[in-house]
């Protein structure tokens, strides 16, 4: 256990206290915000406590299927219900971020609230903005925070089957299924335990990694056949994708994960970038492997963040000229960034 028995005691009375209880995840919610918010949802009702659930923005489509997912409140689209349950939480529990900006549109109602605020995160350099702070960056994922943190809690029995298959969705994508090498051994004790409650993987696996629309392959196919850059002098590949390119293939929220990490599986290619069109800015993903740091790239040019070998960022400016502002810095500052160079 490396979370602070003080915060673990200090959350639990914080529980008791509150009557209402808000949890939130982050803007562009992934399969760990989102299981760790339900798994924390779920140990709440099973102990007697209401919790409501909000998100800055809408989850993806292939997280939809999870239980009590449509329990989730959407600020951008429910802003006056999202406005009174910030208003009138006493507790806001914060999963999978840990800077304010995160919070999308929802930040300043948030920053203003008068509750009690805690952060759950595995995420590096916290920007303290909580009451509480349960940061691990060795967590491969929010997900096996909340695992350790309800344990320390609630020492007994497994609380239920939601609960263990919310947090199995967290690690296996935050994990990319145990691919990312940001796992451990605790981990696999805590997959082991979750293994041995009454959760389907394979069902999981399916919903997760085999529910996907022929257009979505069809564009999988199209950005690493027609759109993949590689630009080997710098280790880099990137895939562009514009609003036009994703309706063709009748995009979905969700249908580009993944994508950039493929790059990745190429030799020599040690950092790779997706540029995805938004209406006014272009939204970026970072992957690398081995010690480049993708995090200060996208923290510098991109006004993003994340971790060493995960991170994303945004642009404010049109498509091509975010993919020639990349050419630029990246040729500035590969040598400087590159520790292997
Ligand atoms: P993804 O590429 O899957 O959207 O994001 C990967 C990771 O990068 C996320 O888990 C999150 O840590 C980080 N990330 C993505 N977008 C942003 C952003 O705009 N700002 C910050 N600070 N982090 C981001
Ligand atoms: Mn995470």
């Amino acid at each position: 256990m490396t979370e602070a028995l003080k915060d673990i005691k200090e959350l639990k009375n914080l529980i008791e206290d509150s009557d209402n209880i808000l949890l939130i995840s982050h803007i562009n919610p992934d399969g760990d915000a989102i299981g760790a918010q339900l798994a924390l949802y779920h140990y709440l009702l099973s102990r007697g406590k209401e919790a409501a659930m909000m998100a800055p923005n809408n989850l993806q489509e292939f997280l939809k299927w999870m239980d009590g997912a449509n329990k989730i409140h959407i600020f951008i689209r429910q802003r006056d219900k999202c406005r009174e349950l910030i208003q009138k939480s006493d507790l806001i529990i914060m999963l999978d971020f840990n800077q304010s900006n995160r919070l999308g549109e929802a930040e300043k109602l948030v920053i203003a609230s008068e509750a009690k605020k805690v952060i759950i995160d595995h995420h590096l350099n916290p920007v303290s903005f909580s009451d509480i702070l349960i940061s691990d960056p060795t967590a491969c994922s929010t997900s096996e925070i909340v695992y350790r943190v309800v344990s320390g809690i609630n020492a007994g029995p497994f609380i239920s089957r939601a609960y263990a298959e919310a947090l199995y969705v967290g690690i296996i994508t935050d994990t990319g299924n145990f691919d990312h090498g940001n796992f451990s051994g605790s981990t696999f004790r805590i997959v082991a335990d979750l293994l041995e409650t009454d959760i389907e993987k394979d069902r999981i696996q399916n919903l997760i990694y085999n529910n996907f629309s022929a257009g979505r392959m069809r564009l999988l196919g199209y950005s690493m056949y027609q759109k993949m850059v590689v630009l080997p002098e710098y280790q880099t590949a990137y895939i562009s994708l514009s609003k036009a390119e994703l309706a063709s293939f009748d995009y979905v929220k969700g249908d580009t994960e993944g994508f950039v990490n493929m790059p990745l599986s190429i030799s020599g290619i040690h950092f790779s970038v997706l540029f995805i069109e938004k209406d006014g800015f272009v939204k970026l993903s970072f992957r690398s492997k081995g010690s480049f740091p993708s995090n200060l790239f996208a923290s510098e040019f991109f006004y993003g963040g994340g971790h060493l070998n995960a991170s994303g960022g945004e642009y404010p400016d049109t498509l091509e000229n975010t993919i020639n502002y990349f050419h630029k810095v990246l040729r500035e500052n590969f040598n400087r960034l590159n520790p292997a160079v």
